[in-house]
């Protein structure tokens, strides 16, 4: 897989994805519970942010397991590493609260850009009750990280009889439509209001970090382009069961 380029525009999945007619996520039995998953930063507001506003107005507890700090978003940027993670983190905190998602954050601080050396260590933190609701990347992602974690949560869910809703962040640019690398057939959506829908928006732009430039050089320019944002800026998320 490789993510560079522009990746397939959003134009090209909309109605791939609508002629799917994928079931409807059911929250009719909303967990105790969830616990998401984010390898760096972001992922789990880009991913499942509208879910997360949903569950906690159904009176789930969220938790976020961090995964690394984000540190190496702009390699050769205007802000080194170690000044970008201590301005990414209450990056996060403002887009929970945009959400209105009263979350606990438990911070692993593992490299970004780790990659197999992420995956056991979120074994290891992940302690789930049965029938914990476990939002985690897609081990199928394209992302190294990604995929390192998404494999972690699924084992995590397994040992510990969570249900495991994967989501996709990297696929949507990688992928293509009817790509048979992605398993549809497992893909369930989650339909957003447009409260949720702007409160997501609301809670994207607080990654400032990502969705400006750092600076004036070229490494500065924002990770989370305007092509991408569009792609989570849709009326549904999309989770793998
Ligand atoms: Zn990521």
């Amino acid at each position: 897989m490789v993510i560079d380029g522009l990746g397939t525009p959003e134009r090209a999945w909309r109605p791939f994805v609508d002629a799917l007619r994928l079931p409807a996520l059911s929250l009719a039995e909303t967990p105790d519970r969830a616990v998401v998953v984010a390898p760096h930063p972001d992922d789990e507001i880009l991913g499942v942010g509208g879910l997360l506003a949903m569950l906690a107005a159904a009176g789930t507890r969220v938790d976020v397991l961090a995964v690394t700090d984000g540190e190496a978003s702009h390699p050769g940027g205007s802000v080194g590493p170690e000044r970008l993670a201590v301005l990414r983190e209450p990056e996060t905190a403002r887009a929970l609260a945009a959400l209105g998602v009263n979350a606990t954050t438990q911070r692993l601080r593992l490299p970004d850009g780790g990659r197999e050396e992420l995956e056991q260590p979120v074994v290891d933190a992940l302690q789930l009750e049965p029938g914990t609701w476990l939002l985690g990347p897609w081990r199928g992602d394209g992302h190294p990280d990604h995929e390192a974690v998404g494999r972690a949560c699924a084992t995590a869910a397994i040992r510990d009889g969570a249900r495991l809703l994967a989501y996709p962040v990297w696929a949507w640019h990688w992928a293509t439509p009817h790509d048979e690398r992605v398993p549809w057939s497992r893909a369930a959506q989650v339909n957003l209001s447009p409260d949720i829908r702007s409160a997501k928006a609301r809670a994207v732009a607080e990654f400032v970090t990502q969705v400006r430039p750092l600076g004036p050089l070229d490494a500065d320019a924002p990770v989370l382009a305007p092509h991408i944002l569009e792609r989570f800026a849709r009326p549904y998320e999309v989770v793998l069961t």
